[in-house]
């Protein structure tokens, strides 16, 4: 265990009335749904649900009895002002979506900014996320990244956005529906070039579970093969700086020579050129000498 980690008891499970409880739900795998989740879920007096009917087949099998009130895309403005009044008079109130986390690509943020608005504790019972899942088991960089969730349909705002994506530097977390799949591979392959590291993530902590990459060109190869089924998270790697691999060592010694002509120590040089073109410090460092 690691120094400083303060593990609470269960005894602070109960659900305290005017709070708003986000909880997470598995994205695939039963055992993923936490005993914290559970209990709370089980002790509190409403559970606004995306899908009533989704969520009740779930809590049948967890014997969670909670009442359940609808909460989606198409109702969330006139159920918000009842789900506060619920929190007022002293309700318990947790919120779940279809799958993972709710509010991320799922009805919520607005929810949780009401009831911050005026004034109520917002706490998150963790769970699995596919976005997370995805990213850490892609082998691409995650020290940053940014996440896009599903992207338009319209073809003005996508292609815009795509165009903005395949620059990103960062690792790009997107969600995209299986029969929409190939044709996002084929504008990530037009946009960011076939040999762009990618990893498809497919039906996340089920039985099928499998990544597909390692790059675009390949993903693409293999769905054109294999119809895309289930669900799928797509982690896109960052676009390399601009002009990485585009000088050769003399013209980045010419840029290191007028640096240094400014004034600039060695090593100053070597920094600056390094933020600028993506090679490394020590490289241009080394080509001076
Ligand atoms: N709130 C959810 C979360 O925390 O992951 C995401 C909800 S979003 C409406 C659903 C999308 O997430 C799916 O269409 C798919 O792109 C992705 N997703 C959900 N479960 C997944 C899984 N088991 N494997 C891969 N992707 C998944």
């Amino acid at each position: 265990m690691r120094q400083g980690t303060d593990y609470i008891s269960e005894k602070q499970l109960e659900p305290t009335p005017g709070v708003l409880y986000i909880v997470g739900t598995p994205i695939g795998n039963l055992e993923d749904f936490s005993p914290r989740a559970r209990n709370l879920l089980s002790k509190v007096s409403i559970i606004a649900c995306e899908d009533t009917r989704h969520s009740g087949q779930l809590f049948k099998k967890f014997k969670i009895k909670a009442s359940l009130v609808s909460f989606h895309k198409y109702n969330f403005h006139s159920r918000i002002p009842k789900l506060l009044d619920a929190l007022k008079r002293g309700d318990t109130l947790a919120l779940v979506s279809d799958a993972g986390l709710p509010s991320v690509s799922d009805p919520g943020e607005e929810l949780v900014a009401a009831s911050r608005d005026v004034g109520n504790k917002v706490i998150c019972i963790p769970g699995p996320c596919a976005a997370m899942t995805a990213l850490v088991s892609s082998g691409l960089p995650t020290q940053r990244f940014c996440f896009e969730g599903f992207l338009p349909s319209k073809p003005t705002h996508r292609n815009s956005l795509l165009k903005t994506i395949s620059k990103e530097k960062r690792t790009t977390i997107l969600y995209e529906a299986p029969h929409r799949l190939l044709r996002l591979l084929r504008e990530l392959s037009v946009l960011c070039g076939e040999e762009r590291p990618i990893q498809v993530a497919r039906e996340l902590t089920k039985k099928h579970e499998e990544q597909i990459g390692p790059t675009i060109g390949q993903a693409l190869k293999y769905f054109k093969e294999n119809k895309p089924r289930g669900e799928f998270t797509i982690v896109l790697g960052g676009a390399p700086p601009e002009e990485l691999l585009q000088k050769s060592d003399e013209e980045l010694i010419e840029e290191m020579q007028k640096l240094i002509s400014n004034g600039v120590s060695i090593n100053f040089a070597a920094k600056e050129l390094a933020s600028k073109t993506g090679y490394s410090k020590n490289y241009l460092y080394a080509l001076m000498h």
